[in-house]
């Protein structure tokens, strides 16, 4: 029994827990306030392979400022590693369930170089990790798909390994092959079945032209619904009305935007996109890697820089940055049980905060974190 908790609505109630999961919701026994639980927090866009954390400060590489150069950069970092993705893929695990993510979507780099090794190391990691955390693996085609001759047979073949669903990265910016890609990418979806997450970073209007070309084909194969595009940052650098009939086509197409607060680069109108009915998620990406040397997996800060980026203050509007790392993210990874709700799953994080806005702007400390009904971290230190 969980006595006294307040849920993110604001109710009070005395949690039963049976079996690993929310018996019964009763009235408080206890007049004060008590903790707030929240559910689970979900990264929806992580890179467990590329991470260094653990390891003595690697500084960043890259000669100039474009993806390309960071492609490279990162290809240097590599050559130099001492020490397995699996060690440091497990850091950044063990640091994120701390922080009271049960739940992510990790792209795993592929390419004729690398072969299928990241994701040897990332499925390890999610083995290990299995009664502690679910692991959503997208086969990333981080150095393009034509640029890289043999990538697509190696992403068809990831999915064939264990790889949920298949990523893709600037058809026209990195690949410059705009038909080429999404041809190599929509086809390994469709035939086994999974769905799709594209990075796509190239702005302006040719970066709506390529959102409008996967929208085309998200409809024409009926991938309704499990199609994402990630950073979408040409959504925020159009004029608005643009941007709104661009809106329109991808909420028709059910596709989801991911962004995670970019600290370079435009963030799509969150608010907009929503008022048009496009789910909006958000994720990590880099953490303490070749591209970036920031970030903690932490998802209550995540949400706090969202926020930030977004200009957003209103508890309303604090309110989406919440549902982006939670129940929204949830949605896109299609988690079929979640959320704290009587019968659902006794996974929990308590904070220290009066509301939802407050756990958010202050992004408290976790007191701990429940899995399944047993305590598995407590001030930010797995148990
Ligand atoms: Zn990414």
């Amino acid at each position: 029994m969980i006595r006294n908790a307040r849920l993110p609505d604001g109710s009070r109630h005395d949690i039963e827990i049976k079996d690993g999961r929310i018996a019964a919701l009763r009235p408080p026994t206890a007049s004060e306030p008590g903790v707030l639980l929240l559910p689970p927090l979900v990264d929806g866009h992580i890179h467990l392979d590329k991470t260094l954390l653990g390891l003595p400060w690697v500084p960043n590489q890259a000669a100039g400022n474009t993806v390309a150069d960071r492609i490279a950069a990162e290809r240097k970092v590599r050559s130099a590693r001492t020490v397995s993705e699996i060690e440091t893929g497990a850091n950044l695990v063990k640091q994120v369930v701390a922080s009271g993510t049960l739940h992510m979507r990790s792209h795993v780099d592929i390419d004729s170089q690398l072969g299928l090794k990241n994701l040897e190391a990332v499925l390890a990691i999610r083995e290990r990790f299995r009664d502690l955390v679910s692991i959503q693996i997208a086969a990333f085609p981080q150095s393009g798909i034509a640029r890289s001759p043999g990538t697509a047979g190696l992403l068809d073949e990831a999915i064939a390994q264990g790889a949920d669903l298949v990523g893709g990265l600037d058809p026209v910016g990195i690949d410059g092959d705009l038909d080429g890609h999404l041809d190599a990418i929509f086809g390994i979806a469709g035939k086994r079945g999974g769905g799709i997450d594209v990075h796509l970073h190239d702005g302006g209007e040719g970066g709506i032209a390529q959102m409008l070309a996967i929208a085309e084909r998200t409809r024409a194969t009926g991938l309704r619904g499990k199609v994402a595009i990630s950073h979408a940052f040409a959504l925020g650098s159009v004029p608005t009305d643009l941007a709104a009939r661009t809106a329109d086509t991808l909420a028709d197409a059910g596709i989801a935007i991911m962004s995670h607060g970019p600290g370079a680069g435009t963030i799509p109108p969150l608010l907009l996109l929503r008022a048009h009915g496009v789910e909006v998620f958000g994720g990590s990406d880099n953490i303490r890697d070749a591209w970036s040397p920031f970030g903690n997996g932490d998802m209550l800060e995540r949400a706090m820089l969202i926020g930030y980026r977004a200009n957003f203050r209103h508890d309303h509007e604090l309110a989406l940055a919440f549902e982006m790392v939670t129940a929204a993210a949830a949605r896109v990874l299609d988690l079929a049980d979640y959320g704290i709700r009587v019968g659902g799953p006794a996974d929990f994080v308590a904070v220290e905060a009066g509301t939802l806005a407050e756990a958010v702007a202050a992004r408290p400390r976790r007191k701990w974190v429940m899995k399944a009904g047993r305590i598995v971290a407590r001030d930010g230190v797995l148990t």
